[in-house]
């Protein structure tokens, strides 16, 4: 009987998602600005794999790596920040990540996140930040509501 049940699962949440306010999609293209990259105290959370795919990257050590780009919060990762507030793996000269191609879901899934989807002032508030949002082509919903789900913020 699970069948039959995630079956109804999955049409209820369909329509759920079908309901939101951004049904019909939302527009994104990242100007490469870098600005999501530096300013205030903030926090780019990381887990084990995503240290793993950045020290690999990076030619070093998961153990060098986590000693050198990462923080403690309580019992979570972050990635440290430079004293001007830039992320430790943003290139002071390019402005670009040094470890793009590997960056974690957080900065893969921008601006996609639940805090920005929450309502169309969230969006709006995202917006001011990141002069990528409402640009370029539309982002289709299923592949919203697929990158909100990788990470929770
Ligand atoms: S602020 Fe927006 S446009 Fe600029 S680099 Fe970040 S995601 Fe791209
Ligand atoms: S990991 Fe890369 S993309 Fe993410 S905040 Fe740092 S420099 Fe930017």
């Amino acid at each position: 009987m699970a069948g039959a049940g995630g079956t109804s699962s999955a049409s209820e949440s369909s329509t759920a998602e079908k309901a939101v306010w951004y049904a019909g999609g939302l527009r994104f293209q990242c100007t490469q600005c870098g600005d999501c990259c530096s300013g205030g105290e903030g926090y780019v959370w990381v887990n084990q794999a995503e240290i793993d795919a950045m020290a690999e990257r990076l030619g070093t050590t998961s153990a060098e790596f986590e000693a050198t780009h990462v923080k403690r919060v309580g019992v979570r990762r972050s990635l440290k920040e430079r004293p001007d507030g830039d992320c430790v793996l943003l290139d002071e000269k390019t402005r670009k990540c040094t470890a793009y191609e590997d960056r974690p879901r957080q900065c893969r899934t921008w601006p996609f996140w639940d805090s920005n989807l929450r309502s169309p002032a969230s969006w709006a508030e995202a917006a001011e930040a990141c002069p990528g949002c409402n640009k370029g082509q539309i982002v289709p919903l299923e592949s919203i509501v697929e990158q909100a789900a990788k990470i929770r913020i």
